[in-house]
């Protein structure tokens, strides 16, 4: 499939990007990794007549500690991600959801950014954002620069927040505290690798050995990715164990209308996700006992076929 002719931009500055968008309005598309948007663009779903590519900006893919947090560039591909030292030691969950994304040339050339701006509904970074309360700071031609929580992030299907011409620039992530655990699950769409369910969960454990509190996002089972709220509140402040975690994972898909496809029916997703997100509450809490050896970070997936 050829997608219909547009014109080519690629702007050499984070600024001129943003004034080529004000100035283009609803007529053009940014391009980041296009691991998204050209498939989009050969099935004709997307006909952009520009397409303002930022994928070649200098410094848009760092990822540093910053004022207590971890900021990491929109740029900054899956594979990056996986790979960062930082983000292993001090936030695990992200580093752990991009080794779980498509194949290596998609996790070479996706970006975070790019990943979080369409919204895919069985994409796996939104469950680990949504899970860590992530910060996601988007800029405007107009000099604007606003930072929205992830929890109002995402709208609905391949639908967010961000306003037209706004480039999202940056994601800010916690550093995972002393007694917290985290783990994402995912149960793989066998071609793409998408989810056609993923958990991410991250918790802490009390002293008396009680879920201080929890975090539970969900991808792939709606149509957008969501905080699993019914299970969270079920397992907020009580003991270990493991009825109550299977009792409460019944809740996952409380509340949404799980999607219908050729991969999964609807009551086939609202069973996966309370297994996938039983399987992810259960490692976050063997990787927050301090004297638990941590299970070593997977190997990022190849290609699956
Ligand atoms: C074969 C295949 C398998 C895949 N498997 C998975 C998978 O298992 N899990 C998964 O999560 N994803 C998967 N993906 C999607 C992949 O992760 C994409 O890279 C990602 O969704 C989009 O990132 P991108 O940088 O390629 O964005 P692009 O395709 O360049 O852009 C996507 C959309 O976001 C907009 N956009 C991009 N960057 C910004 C920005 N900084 N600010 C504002 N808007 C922006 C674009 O205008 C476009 O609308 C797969 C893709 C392919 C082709």
């Amino acid at each position: 499939m050829i997608p219909a002719s547009f014109e080519y931009q690629a702007p050499k500055t984070l600024d001129e990007a943003l004034r080529l968008l004000s100035r283009h309005g609803d007529e053009a598309k940014i391009l980041a990794g296009g691991h998204s948007l050209l498939p989009l663009m050969k099935l004709r779903l997307a006909s952009p007549r520009y397409v303002v590519d930022i994928g070649r900006l200098r410094g848009m893919d760092y990822i540093r500690e910053e004022n207590g947090k971890i900021a990491i560039g929109a740029l900054a591909t899956h594979a990056q991600v996986f790979a960062s030292e930082l983000l292993r030691e001090k936030c695990p969950l992200l580093a752990e959801t991009a080794s779980e994304i498509g194949d290596m040339q998609v996790r070479n050339r996706g970006t975070l950014g790019g990943s979080l701006a369409h919204a895919d509904p069985a994409a796996d970074y939104p469950a680990a954002i949504l899970a860590l309360d992530a910060e996601i700071v988007a800029q405007s031609g107009d000099g604007g620069k606003r930072t929205i929580p992830a929890a109002d992030f995402f709208v609905d299907l391949l639908s967010t927040q961000l306003r037209p011409g706004e480039i999202l620039t940056e994601v800010r992530v916690p550093v995972k505290r002393a007694n917290e655990g985290a783990a994402y699950r995912k149960f793989h769409q066998p071609a793409s690798g998408f989810a056609i369910v993923g958990a991410a969960a991250r918790l802490a454990i009390g002293k008396g050995g009680k879920i201080e509190d929890i975090a539970l996002g969900m991808t792939g089972v709606g149509s957008k990715s969501y905080r699993a709220s019914a299970v969270e509140k079920a397992l907020r402040g009580k003991g270990v164990s493991e009825k109550l975690i299977a009792d409460a994972c019944v809740k996952a898909a409380h509340g949404v209308e799980p999607l219908s496809d050729i991969f999964a029916s609807a009551a086939y997703r609202r069973e996966m996700a309370s297994v996938f997100a039983r399987r992810a509450i259960a490692l976050a809490i063997e990787r927050a006992q301090p004297h638990a050896a941590a299970p070593p970070m997977p190997a990022a997936k190849g290609k699956r076929k």
